[in-house]
């Protein structure tokens, strides 16, 4: 059997990957995507998968999270409606999100008082809360298998990216451009300016007779009943250092894991009652994952620039030179999706579009979210702490 060649070979079968690899067969690419997991068996098989608004006064990133939502919820709906059920959030004001900021922006919502909750259900606990139409839950591994149909996977573990003559080699696949979509997994190339930490979670499924009008969300969420009656609820927030960690077993054999289980489950449950009161509770499954992290917790997207050949290359950026994207070394066709943080579901299609628009018609990519923006800004650090 001769070798395939393809345009892309996407590392990374999840919202990232999923999500870009969509576009980019759409543009009559012929794309091919890998994963040792299989499709969804990172974080995005982990997830909620809850598609809320950020409200709050108006700033760069809850405008960005929103503008994401809004085309996401939309496309999730064209591509595959009965895998999303979109019936809005109840938030409930805490020390994070106060009455004051839930109120304080521009998505249109509802205030509902405890007696007005009481009508709806008398389930729910003596809480209060704003309601937001645009919201839903997904059900991610339909969504990223719908995602890649017409792309051929591999399940297999890379190593390493070898290149030559212009083409890159991966056994017998042979592919022009590489997208790395890897999350937490150590990457396949250097990128010191691109620090990406995991955010370790654990959440579950659940089985109630309870009716759950729509989505609630305080410090945690809970579903809706979806469509194959469960609810899910999530999710646990956990930083530990993880600098000896390679993210390269299942979750299930994470020391992050193993130890607290069972508190990290019994806290979602006893948050859960604090809202609603949900009947015959059973839990029948619990996920454990880790979300990908950037300091400024915008994700990320773009070419990938070569941080030491560009130094080399333009030693004065490090006193503030401004040398154009252009000029900078790139790594030879390869571009990145990552560090989608809590948010692999809102951010996956919106960004894909973004990146494939980039690679395929060069539309430039919003500063916030390129690899150009944190290759300057620590480039620049590295002069200062000489
Ligand atoms: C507990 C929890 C709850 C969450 N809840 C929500 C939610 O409600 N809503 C929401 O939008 N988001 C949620 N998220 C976040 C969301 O899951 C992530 O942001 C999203 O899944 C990230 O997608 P990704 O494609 O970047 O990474 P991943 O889904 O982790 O995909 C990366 C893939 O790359 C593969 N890979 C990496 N390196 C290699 C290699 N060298 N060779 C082969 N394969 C490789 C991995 O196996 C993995 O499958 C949650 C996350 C967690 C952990």
């Amino acid at each position: 059997m001769g070798s395939k060649i393809y345009d892309f070979l996407i590392i990374g079968a999840g919202s990232a990957g999923c999500s870009t690899a969509y576009f980019l067969q759409k543009s009559g690419k012929k794309v091919a995507i890998i994963d040792r997991e299989g499709i969804a068996g990172g974080a995005s098989g982990v997830a909620g998968a809850f598609l809320s608004p950020l409200p709050g006064k108006k700033n760069s990133y809850n405008n960005f999270v929103n503008e994401a939502l809004k085309f996401s919820i939309r496309f999730y709906e064209e591509l595959i409606p009965n895998a999303i059920n979109k019936k809005g959030v109840l938030r409930v004001p805490n020390n994070n999100f106060s009455k004051e900021k839930l109120e304080n922006n521009d998505i249109e919502y509802e205030y509902f008082n405890s007696k007005d909750l009481q009508d709806i259900s008398t389930n729910f606990k003596d809480i209060d809360g704003y309601f937001y139409k645009n919201a839903a839950v997904i059900e991610p591994l339909s969504i990223c298998n719908k995602m890649v149909e017409g792309c051929d996977f591999y399940k297999q573990d890379i190593d390493k990216l070898v290149f030559k003559d212009g083409m890159y080699y991966i056994e017998d696949i042979k592919a022009k451009n590489i997208i790395l979509a890897q999350g937490v997994s150590n990457s396949l190339v250097k990128h010191p300016y691109m620090k990406i930490s995991p955010i370790f979670g654990l959440r579950v499924d659940v089985k109630t007779t309870t009716k759950i009008p729509f989505n609630i969300h305080k410090s945690i969420s809970i579903s809706t009943n979806k469509n194959d009656g469960t609810v899910a609820i999530g999710a646990t927030h956990e930083r530990h250092d993880s600098s000896q960690l390679e993210c390269t077993t299942t979750c299930d054999k994470c020391i992050f894991y193993v130890d607290n289980e069972k508190n990290q489950v019994e806290s979602l449950l006893n948050k859960t009652k604090e809202l609603i009161t949900l009947k015959n509770l059973e839990v029948i499954k619990t996920y454990k994952g880790a979300r990908a992290t950037i300091k400024s917790y915008f994700p990320v997207i773009g070419k990938i620039v070569d941080y030491e050949s560009s130094l080399k290359k333009h030693p004065s950026i490090k006193n503030g030179t401004k040398i154009a994207q252009d000029s900078l070394e790139y790594y030879p066709n390869i571009y990145i999706i990552n560090a989608l943080g809590s948010r692999g579901f809102v951010f996956g299609p919106y960004l894909a579009k973004i990146l494939s628009e980039n690679i395929l018609n060069e539309t430039p990519i919003p500063k916030e979210i390129s690899t150009q923006k944190l290759f300057y800004k620590t480039a620049r650090k590295e002069k200062s702490q000489l």
